[in-house]
């Protein structure tokens, strides 16, 4: 794999090679069945799972296949799978254990696994030694070559196996089918250079790539042109993109860049890494007007030993001090962050150090995890002294502060006014809809379904512990 040099792009006759597999398998397909073959695509994990399966779902919808919602009456089921932690990991190998049966009853039925759990040598192992039912196994640098991977399943009468991490190209073109038709996901990097020493990211998903702005830009001119009201940038660390690239465009630019284009739109972004986050992204956050005042900040942890032995790089001083320069500059910053508790070796007084961090920057909501060895990572072989049972009661201990934090945020609110972009029915009130503050905290108002897909102000009237209750002030927009 290429590592710290340029990024390499898949090259137009590539492109064009998949293309014609493309074609190859329609004809398979339509050969083969009378009416379009189903697919089932379930995706576990981050938003960067998402978007890579918007762009397979594209790329099968072109060779071919529709949509269900039915791994049972499926003739094609693919799981892109997630790594992170150990619980998601299990939740694959039970679900692919589920599929058994049905396949047992349709024999035409295939089943792929792609995502970065298939990136894993001991993962391949255990399917090609346990899972003799999978068909096609591939991993996160093969999403561009899904057609001639469908086309050697189809055709060659053998399982197939494509993790090859030699060579990690970005494809660009790729057709793309959005979940939503208001929201889009847009990668602008790929990969992480980091190696937090707990992380499995960078094993299964390779060095950083970025991609070109001017193909970010025309893919958020898309976007935008398709009625897209939500913009979220996605990359492990978003603050190092453009290091990799020609054009000497960095995140803060990039920012400011799509922030200049014509529409009625906010432009959201995640994951910021506070060793690589500065005043200038803060500072071209406070001045893009379609930027929402939302950042996603990952801690890990208040205490300096146990972000040395994370491999961050950086303290908890500098983390505040970023947190300070974005309160400084946008007053009404949302703030919210991933934190690993019960991390190797972590005592309880560090453990206390977490605590004290979330109520000085009073967070508006944490993503909360316990710690999970992750093969190959150097934190699996630490010294984990601390039992797991006491590891669940300091998580409880920190949820419990964190909710103490958010309803008193949340109560905060009752009587203020915020634009939200109306997002779907509330699932068990009639004539309720649910939306989401710039901030990214949901509120639920009275309302009519033909506002989703739009923005409207909300005045808040009452708070929960993580969520508002509203009614409409006036309606803005209803242009979907
Ligand atoms: N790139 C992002 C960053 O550095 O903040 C996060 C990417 S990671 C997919 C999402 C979150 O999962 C991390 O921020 C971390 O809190 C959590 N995580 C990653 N590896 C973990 C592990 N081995 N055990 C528990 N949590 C983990
Ligand atoms: Fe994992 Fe750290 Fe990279 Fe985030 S920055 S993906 S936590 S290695």
């Amino acid at each position: 794999m290429k590592s710290n040099g340029k990024t390499v792009f898949v090259s137009p006759s590539e492109s064009a090679k998949q293309k014609e597999y493309t074609q190859l398998v329609r004809a398979v397909l339509t050969a083969k069945y009378d009416e379009p073959p189903r697919a089932f695509v379930h995706t576990y994990g981050c938003q960067g799972n998402v978007a890579d399966s918007e762009r397979m779902t594209g790329q099968l919808l072109e060779m071919g296949y529709t949509l269900t919602d039915s791994p049972e009456n499926a003739q094609l089921v693919l799981f892109n799978t997630c790594a992170v932690r150990e619980h998601a990991e299990d939740r694959v190998f039970g679900n692919v254990g589920a599929l058994k049966p049905i396949k047992e009853r349709r024999r035409d039925m295939l089943i792929a696994l792609c995502g970065c759990m298939m990136q894993q040598k001991h993962v391949e192992d255990r399917i090609k030694k346990s899972y003799p039912y999978v068909n096609l196994v591939f991993g996160t640098f093969a999403v561009h070559r899904l057609p001639e991977l469908m086309y050697k399943t189809l055709c060659g009468g053998k399982r197939v196996f494509d993790t090859d991490a030699s060579s990690a190209p970005v494809a660009e073109g790729l057709p793309v089918h959005r979940d939503s038709g208001f929201k889009a996901w847009l990668p602008i990097m790929y990969g992480c250079n980091n190696f937090c020493s707990y992380c499995v990211v960078p094993y299964v998903r390779g060095r950083e790539r970025s991609r070109r702005c001017e193909d970010v830009l025309n893919e958020a001119r898309e976007i935008i042109a398709s009625g897209v009201k939500e913009i979220t940038l996605l990359g492990q660390n978003v603050n190092s993109y453009g290091k990799n690239g020609d054009d000497g465009v960095d995140f803060a630019e990039l920012l400011r860049r799509i922030n200049a284009l014509p529409g009625d739109f906010k432009i959201r972004f995640m994951t910021s890494h506070p060793k690589d986050c500065n005043e200038r992204l803060l500072d071209a956050m406070a001045e893009c007007e379609k930027c929402a005042h939302h950042l996603h900040l990952p801690f890990q942890s208040g205490n300096d030993r146990v972000l040395k032995e994370m491999n961050r790089g950086y303290t908890r001083e500098h983390y505040l001090e970023l947190i300070a320069y974005a309160k400084k500059v946008m007053p009404d910053i949302s703030l919210t962050s991933d934190v690993i508790v019960g991390f190797p070796g972590e005592t309880y007084e560090e453990f206390l150090d977490t605590v004290s961090l979330i109520r000085e920057v009073e967070f508006t909501s944490l993503f909360t995890f316990i710690f999970s060895p992750r093969e190959g990572t150097r934190a699996a072989s630490m010294e984990d002294p601390v039992p797991a049972k006491e590891k669940s009661r300091r998580f409880s201990e920190l949820l419990k502060a964190q909710e103490e934090i958010a309803s008193k945020r949340c109560a905060e609110s009752v009587g203020r006014v915020f634009r939200v972009l109306v997002e779907n029915e509330a699932e068990k009130a009639d004539g309720i809809l649910t939306g989401r503050t710039d901030g990214n905290v949901t509120i639920d108002f009275p309302g009519e379904a033909s506002l989703i897909g739009s923005y409207a102000d909300v005045t808040v009237t009452s708070a929960r512990n993580w969520t508002l209750t509203g009614e409409l002030a006036k309606k803005t927009d209803n242009k979907k």
